[in-house]
């Protein structure tokens, strides 16, 4: 179908979908494919930007480009992610990346940072908090991402970083929050995907000397962590990144002991995971298992063998006043070490950040405003998808809720409340599928919750039978025992299952590992050990392994505190004023130059971009704030100029009549434009202020 373009050129397609005519879904998907086809991968919908993953390296990025586009107009130039956000504006920014898994969220978050640090101020000081806050990059890559089958470097974690500027718009520095890593990776991994980048990069990228001191062996296959089938990834130099790691690491300002210590917990997760359990008989019926052989993480650790040995032996359970110990099998065994890589592996994450946020952290209070840029992992669907993917996915609905509250709910009500003509326009609100989730009474996660802390019997079959009873009328919920008619005849679905119909597609999840993994358990018995280890960094992770401090109350559930994170998060998103990169991706195979039809037509309708365009299109596809309208247009009225800012203009009242004023001068030379509280807007036909 051909796309009439009524300014831009037609060769290239449009480079906004406001101006595309007619408007329909296949004239949309055309428009994308045409500038993919010509690589331009951004195309805006008014201020939002949608991003083609291009799977390729582009000329677009350099620093004459970045010279180009600095202090260009919005709409002179093509549509580009550097324009996501004006300097100029005084309030604070939020910039939301989304998309599936592969769309290139991460990628844009770092075009973003770069472009952040290429144009605000020079000088040492700047220039050296502009690079540690480049630089958190690849060490939080290194620990934080993987490959998986969607993605050669895929975020296993979600993160969100404070950018602080001062008065003339450089940066002091910046806080980073990160989400939920999803830590089971570190003992095991789906076919065809890796563990986490560190481990493949310390072993092939560390000297010789190094490796040595850590007691490891440069053979992946020696480590029963490491998956063999995928250990190489075609396009990814493990040595060189290691060496991008290390050199990040002294930039962002971690002592030589630091990475020493740092290193050593990496090699600690590899060992722990070498540690093999036997059956010991014993005549009290009880099976009891023992450590096969010596094992070096407690060399490296400084941990005394016994006391290793013991903690993985038996398991004391404390209640009031008393103690009991009761005996650990081979499969418990099993159990409690991979429970305790877990941990280990993922409390090193989280102390990471935190050693990043002491680095990074502005070191005056002078701030004047932030801008925050969220990075989170893309919704994903596996053929096997368990605990990390509901909670992924969960908080991609989330995101897309703010979304639709802010650019198609709040939108269409405010045409209402200024009482402007408003036709309105369907979409698929997803806050019913939150509600389902994270609702506090009988949403997903509260019933997990009280699952997990009810007394009896817990395994994920109770669980699941709860779930069917309480959701049972829920149009977003499936299972096979479900009530809900709808599905009932739906046999596909395994006992052991249950489907939720994302915003973004059914996914199936799998009950297995529910309780487990959101109960996130680890034997008080091993944080005491880990405690004890001669070992500065290992003793910080572990605090409630100290005698002295032995808490008998719960640990929140995993579950629990990712909801009550994600809540923080979305409060602290609507103090801010939000720009959207909604990523595409373009195929599955991770290739540059094909545009599968209907892997972007999906996309394109959860993201729900039509409804977003028709929106925009229906009311007023351009606007300006009043504030820069007044710096502009301040010379036309006499209320303004030349006593511009004058004492008198700082009452509200003289203020508010200034404007109201001025907005009505400029509607005039601006026929049919509107004002809305803080706007004005213009039609699409209108010439752009
Ligand atoms: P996940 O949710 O799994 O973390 P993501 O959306 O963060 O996925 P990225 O890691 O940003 O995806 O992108 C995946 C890959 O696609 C990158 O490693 C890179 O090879 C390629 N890519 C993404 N964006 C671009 C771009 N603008 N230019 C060139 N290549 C890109
Ligand atoms: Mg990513």
């Amino acid at each position: 179908m051909e796309v009439k373009t009524s300014l831009l050129d037609n060769m290239i397609g449009v480079g906004d979908m406001v101006l595309i005519e007619p408007l329909s879904e296949d004239t949309f998907i055309e428009n994308l494919k045409k500038r993919f086809d010509h690589n331009e991968i951004y195309t805006y919908i008014g201020s939002v930007v949608i991003s083609m993953n291009p799977y390729k390296s582009l000329p677009i990025y350099t620093a004459e480009k970045v010279e180009e586009y600095r202090n260009r107009n919005f709409y002179e130039l093509s549509p580009h992610i550097l324009n996501i956000f004006s300097f100029k504006q005084d309030n604070d920014q939020c910039i939301l990346i989304t998309g599936e898994s592969g769309a290139g969220k991460t990628e844009a978050s770092k075009f973003v940072m770069s472009y952040v640090a290429a144009v605000c101020g020079k000088g040492q000081e700047v220039n050296k908090v502009k690079e540690q806050l480049l630089q958190s990059n690849p060490v939080l890559e290194a620990f934080g991402n993987a490959k998986t089958v969607k993605n050669d470097n895929s975020s296993r974690f979600g993160k969100y970083m404070d950018i602080e500027f001062d008065f003339k718009g450089d940066p002091l520095g910046g806080v980073i929050s990160n989400y939920l890593l999803e830590k089971s990776r570190v003992v095991k991994q789906p076919r065809g995907e890796r563990n986490f980048h560190i481990f493949y990069q310390l072993l092939s990228g560390a000297s010789d000397d190094t490796l040595q001191k850590l007691k490891l062996d440069r053979d992946f296959s020696k480590y029963n962590y490491l998956s063999l089938d995928s250990a190489t990834v075609n396009g990814l130099d493990d040595a060189a990144s290691f060496r991008t790691v290390r050199n990040a690491m002294q930039i962002v300002g971690f002592m030589e002991d630091e990475v020493q210590s740092i290193l050593e917990l990496v090699a600690a997760v590899l060992k722990l995971g070498n540690i093999e359990f036997k059956p010991e008989s014993r005549c009290n019926g009880y099976d009891e298992s023992r450590v096969k052989d010596k094992n070096e993480m407690c060399e490296l650790l400084g941990i005394e063998q016994s006391v290793l040995e013991r903690a993985f032996s038996f398991r004391t359970v404390e209640a009031k006043m008393e103690k009991v110990s009761t005996t650990l099998n081979v499969a418990q065994a099993y159990y409690a070490r991979d429970a305790l890589a877990k941990n280990l592996y993922s409390r090193l994450f989280s102390w990471l950040v935190n050693r990043i946020n002491e680095s990074i952290k502005a070191q005056t209070k002078t701030r004047k405003k932030v801008m925050g840029v969220l990075d989170i992992y893309g919704f994903e669907i596996f053929e096997d998808n368990s605990f990390e993917q509901f909670i992924i996915n969960y908080c991609n609905e989330k995101l897309q809720q703010i979304f639709i509250e802010l650019t198609l709910r709040e939108e269409q009500e405010e045409y209402v409340r200024e009482d402007i003509e408003w036709t309105n326009i369907e979409y698929f609100n997803n806050a019913i599928i939150c509600d389902l989730i994270e609702n506090n009474k009988n949403g997903i996660l509260a019933m997990l919750d009280e699952e997990c802390l009810r007394p009896g019997t817990v395994t994920d079959e109770t669980f699941l039978d709860k779930l069917n009873t309480m959701c049972a009328e829920h149009q977003h919920f499936e299972s096979r025992q479900s009530k809900n008619s709808k599905f009932l005849t739906d046999h596909s679905l395994p006992h052991n299952c249950f489907r939720i119909q994302h915003y973004a597609g059914k996914v199936l999840y799998r009950a297995e590992g529910f309780v487990d993994k959101n109960n996130d358990l680890l034997y008080r018995d091993l944080s005491q050990a880990m405690y004890k280890a001669n070992h500065s960094l290992i003793k910080i992770l572990f605090p409630e392994g100290n005698p002295a401090k032995v808490n008998l109350k719960r640990p929140p559930t995993a579950g629990f505190q990712f909801r009550a994170s994600v809540g923080t998060l979305m409060k602290n998103l609507l103090t801010k004023n939000p720009n959207y990169i909604r990523c595409i991706k373009p195929n599955d195979k991770k290739a540059a130059h094909i545009f599968t039809d209907s892997l972007v037509c999906h996309q394109v309708r959860y993201l729900g971009l039509l409804e977003n365009v028709r929106v925009r299109r229906a009311g007023y596809a351009f606007r300006q704030a009043y504030d820069p309208c007044l710096e502009r247009y301040k010379m036309l009225c006499k209320q303004t100029w030349p006593h511009w800012k004058g004492p008198l203009f700082f009452l509200e009242e003289k203020r508010s009549q200034c404007l109201e004023d001025l907005a009505t001068l400029i509607q005039k030379i601006y026929r049919g434009c509107k004002c809305r509280t803080h706007f004005l807007l213009l039609k699409k036909s209108q010439v752009v202020v």
